[in-house]
């Protein structure tokens, strides 16, 4: 199994893009950490509950807590020719915790993908974003409408604002990812494997753009 990392801050299109790469090849598989920790959070496990006072704040989850869930959701992983990891690894400590999963499960990092975006466009589509809660699926007011306002194309779901993309905790968040996690542009850039995909315009353009890099 190859896995392919994709990075960028939030708002930057990773659950968008994965989402529709994965949707043009079954040999695909794509895993939020994100989508993890909401289901955890739901399902009150004990992840879920230690996770939850975090991500209110938008602030990172403990490195093990994150890295443990994914973990375990590789080992158990039969079957995808490539997965696509979307808001993981987000630290350093994350990227080095997952080479070791890597390598447990046999498997090889095949390409790091950066969706570059520049911050006034991440805010706003932070702002317009809508997610359905019963399918997972992403949405943008403007950007990528769904075909009746409020309401899930693909499960007729309702469409909700997710708790964190308040302005003052999506502020937040931009900032921990400025600290945190842009520090390992430059620990992947060493190793060779970073691609720049520019992560504006067409939403079939930037997801082209991001296949053709694995
Ligand atoms: P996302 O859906 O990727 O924007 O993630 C939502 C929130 O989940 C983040 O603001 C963090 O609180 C938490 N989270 C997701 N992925 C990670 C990670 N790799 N490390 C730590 N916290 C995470």
């Amino acid at each position: 199994m190859d896995v392919v990392i994709l990075l960028g801050a939030p708002g930057s299109g990773k659950g968008t893009v994965a989402g529709r790469l994965v949707a043009a090849d079954k040999t695909l598989r794509h895993v939020s950490s994100g989508d993890l920790l909401r289901d955890a959070v739901r399902r009150h496990t004990a992840a879920g509950d230690e996770a939850e006072a975090y991500m209110k704040r938008g602030e990172l989850v403990p490195d093990a807590l994150i890295a443990r869930l994914v973990a375990e959701l590789m080992a158990e992983l039969k079957g995808p020719r490539v997965l696509l990891l979307d808001g993981f690894p987000r630290t350093v400590a994350q990227a080095q915790m997952l080479d070791r999963t890597i390598e447990d499960c046999g498997a090889s990092l095949s390409a790091v993908v950066l969706l570059d975006v520049p911050d006034e466009i991440l805010v706003n589509r932070i702002a317009g974003r809508r997610i359905c809660p019963a399918c997972g699926a992403g949405y943008h007011v403007t950007n990528i409408p769904p075909r009746v306002d409020g309401i899930c194309d693909a499960c007729g779901g309702a469409l909700k604002v997710r708790k964190d993309d308040n302005p003052e905790t999506a502020k937040n968040r931009l900032a921990v990812y400025q600290a945190q996690t842009v520090p390992l542009i430059e620990f992947y850039e060493a190793r060779g494997v970073l691609r720049r995909v520019q992560g504006t315009g067409p939403i079939d353009e930037i997801v082209e753009r991001a296949r053709r890099t694995f």
